[in-house]
């Protein structure tokens, strides 16, 4: 009992902010996966290489975007710019079965 719990109702650290500092790209992508999934948008890399990641929103058109960098003197990730608005219809990406 109480041993195995899979579902997680709010994940405190699932919220993203300018400055914000992660330890890699992969920890960046894995806070931007259940972000997405909580505000039902998808999302996709639109430029990563060693010092930068840039994230948009599937949507073309759309103006969410996360842009992260990395200085070469550390090891993690600082949100550089972070777009928090959606210019795209989310309700008909996430529709309803
Ligand atoms: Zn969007």
């Amino acid at each position: 009992m109480g041993v195995s719990r899979n579902l997680v109702e709010d994940e405190p650290t699932s919220m993203i902010y300018k400055g914000q500092f992660f330890p890699s790209k992969k920890d960046l992508k894995r806070l931007v996966g259940h972000f997405a999934l909580r505000h039902n948008f998808k999302w996709k890399v639109k430029r990563s290489n060693k010092t930068t990641l840039h994230l948009v929103c599937l949507m073309d058109n759309c103006t969410w975007k996360l842009i992260a960098v990395r200085r070469d003197e550390v090891t993690y990730f600082q949100v550089k710019s972070f777009v928090n608005k959606h210019t795209c219809p989310l309700e008909e990406i996430h529709h309803r079965h």
